[in-house]
């Protein structure tokens, strides 16, 4: 855990708020990396038959133990707001659950992993000025952390390291797909699969010899902006659900010695369980923590403004750097999932 400082307190070299696919893996890898963490996490480990087994995906997101309710809004025109037929009256908002537990929103996910398109990463370097957004940057993060499954389309040919698909094999994050072949236990489900295939063949021009469904985190369909039938891949590995929980108690087991989970406040987590209807995040814990005079923030963005720093006034008074501010952080609650 923390070192004490000169006050007998114990001092983390990085404080973390919120568990989730950002957090989490930050905070496991900041700790296999030697460092002492503090793992602030508003939700517990709540386990369920509906967290691990991945067809419960959509009851996982209704337990009130591992979510919370936001209510937002799409459209900045009250008028406009109003008109959608999922608008809640009562709250003001459409609901927007969160995961609230450990792992964050990937407890209750739907845990599809869809590699984005190189043009999303184009622009996030162009807008950042920063190359380490560029494609290829962000394709070996991915292959550093995707334990690929498969099966592979064709399974004759599966995919391999060096074969041009840059799918990772030794990371942390198991991803698989279904295998259609389970299809054919249900003559109805494979006659509808075997119409989308003859579907989508005709629809992009797909040449026989081509095995459908594509894989799409395959870097060559990434690359050649690939459309056409897809299974999609999904977080699981061994049948159960996989995500920022695992990764952080697989570094907790590691390194007992330097990653420390908490809740924020006592009676914070007691508050999430009660379906709150949140706009805006916790309160902080009123007793001290130590961190180096940095902090790290990696929460939902909407979630973060309340995390560290907003509750405690200007975190620069507090001798707290940003290593970046943005504008955007904690100013558009229209987030769509
Ligand atoms: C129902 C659902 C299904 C989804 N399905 C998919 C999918 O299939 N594929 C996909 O790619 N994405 C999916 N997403 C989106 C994805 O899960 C999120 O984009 C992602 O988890 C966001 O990561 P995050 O770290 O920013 O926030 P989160 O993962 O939401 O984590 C935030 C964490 O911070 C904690 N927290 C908040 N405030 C505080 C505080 N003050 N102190 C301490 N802790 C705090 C919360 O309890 C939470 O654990 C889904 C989301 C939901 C809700």
């Amino acid at each position: 855990m923390g070192s004490p400082d000169l006050n007998g307190q114990a001092t983390h070299d990085f404080i973390v708020v919120g568990s989730g696919a950002g957090g989490g893996p930050l905070a496991a890898n900041l700790t296999e990396a030697g460092f002492s963490v503090l793992l602030l996490e508003a939700g517990d480990e709540h386990i369920c038959p509906y967290y691990q087994v991945p067809i419960m995906q959509a009851r996982a997101s209704e337990d009130a133990d591992m979510r919370w309710d936001f209510f937002v809004w799409h459209y900045a025109d009250r008028d406009k707001r109003e008109r959608d037929p999922k608008y809640v009256e009562k709250e003001d908002g459409i609901l927007y659950p969160r995961g609230a537990t450990l792992g964050g929103s990937t407890a209750i996910s739907a845990m599809i992993t869809l590699y984005p398109s190189n043009s999303d990463w184009e622009y996030l370097a162009s807008l950042t000025g920063d190359d380490d957004w560029s494609p290829d940057a962000m394709r070996r993060r991915f292959e550093r952390l995707e334990s690929w499954r498969g099966p592979d389309p064709d399974p004759a040919h599966p995919t391999r390291p060096g074969d041009g698909s840059h799918h990772g094999y030794n990371g942390w994050l198991p991803i698989s797909r279904a295998n259609p072949k389970i299809a054919s236990r249900e003559p109805w489900f494979l006659e509808i699969i075997n119409a989308i295939d003859a579907e989508s063949r005709a629809t992009y021009h797909t040449p026989e010899d081509v095995v459908l469904p594509n894989d799409p985190n395959d870097s060559r369909f990434v690359e050649n902006r690939g459309e056409g039938m897809i299974l999609v891949p999904v977080a699981v590995g061994d049948g159960n659900r996989h995500g920022s929980r695992e990764r952080i108690l697989a570094a907790q087991r590691k390194r007992p010695d330097k990653l420390e989970i908490r809740p924020p406040l006592a009676g914070v987590r007691s508050a999430l369980r009660g379906r709150s209807r949140c706009r805006r995040g916790l309160p902080l814990r009123r007793t001290p923590l130590h961190g180096r005079p940095e902090c790290s923030r990696r929460t939902w963005p909407w979630l973060s403004p309340e995390g560290l720093c907003s509750a405690r006034g200007d975190p620069r008074r507090r001798g707290i750097q940003h290593a970046s501010d943005s504008d955007a952080v904690g100013h558009r609650p229209s987030g769509r999932a």
